[in-house]
């Protein structure tokens, strides 16, 4: 049998985006912006069908990173991001000066917990400082508790940075994920659901924010002849041959969503009858998940000698790639000092939690080896 290691998420030409990249190479478009830039910012402005901007990046951390600057989050500032997510979603408050403040998941999405969120704001603010930003992500590709969310971050006046970066295809009562936020982030990073090797982007709410966006963008440049430079600036914008692979990658984004919603019910369907598993899924039918990345639960069995570790050797020995869910933040050594509201859903998600093989390009014989994996670890 082929042995060949199988991926947790592999990127995949869709074998659009050579025209685009050839077109960027004829007419010197080898720069940061230019028309590939353009196309691709309405091919998703177009996919939003919604009155948002779109301002393509380098990266989803520089988007994160410019929507607390749109915000005017400073030194000193407090941000609220949500625990349990990858370390990019926190790191641009520290870029700022500014303090994140951690809070727990709940477990029906794993996402951002709403009791929690509210204790966290009337705490910081009894303290002396309402939070002046929320950074709730939409873990996997699993949209966060959407209404309860926005209902608390209005009440209080507080913005939301949407971390929508596994999260294009999505969507939650119909809506798409990206939209929601007062700004929303995508990624487009070599595992995501479609990339530009590396990429991502700023939804915004108007033109005018999206030219604020594309300022800072692109090392802020004031209005004059000669370089003239009053703000801070970055390097941030997309390059045109990265926008061109984007807009080849568009084209296969819906499949690419029903190809990953098939590997969920690939796993649905191999754990069905194995109950020290539960397979991450929609809590309900609100819930649209492109699920990026298929994710279990495994409850200790001792006696049978059934946990995380052992599951993960048996995929590691048959050559097939897992990765236990993120550590949460309030966790991580470079984060312990900040302060964390919640109990202990993210640290025991992190404890019991394993990311399987989820690309679109998982052929019929990698699945049989995943469940050969499985079937064998759990007789
Ligand atoms: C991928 C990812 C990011 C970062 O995106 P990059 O494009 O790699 O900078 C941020 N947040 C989450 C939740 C992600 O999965």
């Amino acid at each position: 049998m082929n042995n060949k290691r199988i991926f947790l998420s592999l990127s995949q030409q869709s074998g659009f985006e050579e025209k685009y990249i050839q077109t960027a190479l004829n007419d010197s478009w080898i720069t940061t912006g230019g028309p590939n830039v353009d196309e691709f910012e309405n091919k998703l402005e177009g996919f939003f069908e919604k009155n948002k901007s779109i301002v393509a990046l380098n990266s989803g951390t520089a988007a994160i990173h410019l929507a607390l600057i749109l915000l005017g989050v400073k030194l000193g500032d407090e941000v609220i991001c949500q625990s349990m997510t990858f370390a990019a979603s926190a790191n641009p408050i520290l870029y700022q000066g500014a303090i994140p403040v951690f809070v727990d998941s709940e477990l029906d999405t794993w996402n951002i917990c709403p009791e929690f969120l509210e204790i966290a704001i009337k705490d910081r603010i009894a303290r002396g400082k309402k939070p002046k930003a929320i950074i709730a992500v939409h873990l996997y590709g699993m949209p966060y508790k959407i209404d309860e969310i926005f209902s608390i971050a209005n009440r209080y006046g507080i913005p939301i940075i949407e971390d929508s970066a596994a999260a294009l295809g999505s969507s939650y009562k119909g809506k798409k994920c990206g939209t929601f936020g007062d700004y929303g982030v995508l990624s487009f990073n070599g595992n995501k659901i479609i990339t530009t090797s590396s990429g991502g982007v700023l939804v915004c709410d108007s033109q005018g924010l999206k030219e604020k966006a594309i300022f800072y963008a692109t090392q802020s440049r004031d209005n004059a002849s000669h370089y003239e430079h009053s703000k801070i600036g970055y390097n941030y914008r997309i390059s045109n041959i990265c926008a061109g692979i984007g807009c080849g990658q568009m084209e296969v984004l819906d499949k690419n969503v029903t190809l990953r919603r098939a590997m969920h019910d690939f796993y649905k369907k191999v754990f069905e009858d194995i109950d020290e598993v539960s397979v991450f899924e929609e809590p309900n039918e609100d819930y649209f998940s492109n699920y990026w990345l298929s994710s279990i639960l495994i409850e200790d069995d001792c006696e049978k000698k059934i946990n995380r570790e052992a599951l993960t050797l048996a995929f590691e020995e048959a050559n097939i790639e897992t990765r236990p869910l993120w550590k949460p933040m309030h966790l991580q050594p470079l984060f312990v000092e900040y302060p964390y509201y919640g109990e202990k859903i993210a640290e025991s998600l992190f404890e019991k939690g394993l990311c399987l093989p989820s690309g679109s390009n998982l052929t019929n014989e990698d699945k049989n080896r995943i469940e050969e994996v499985i079937k064998t670890f759990f007789k």
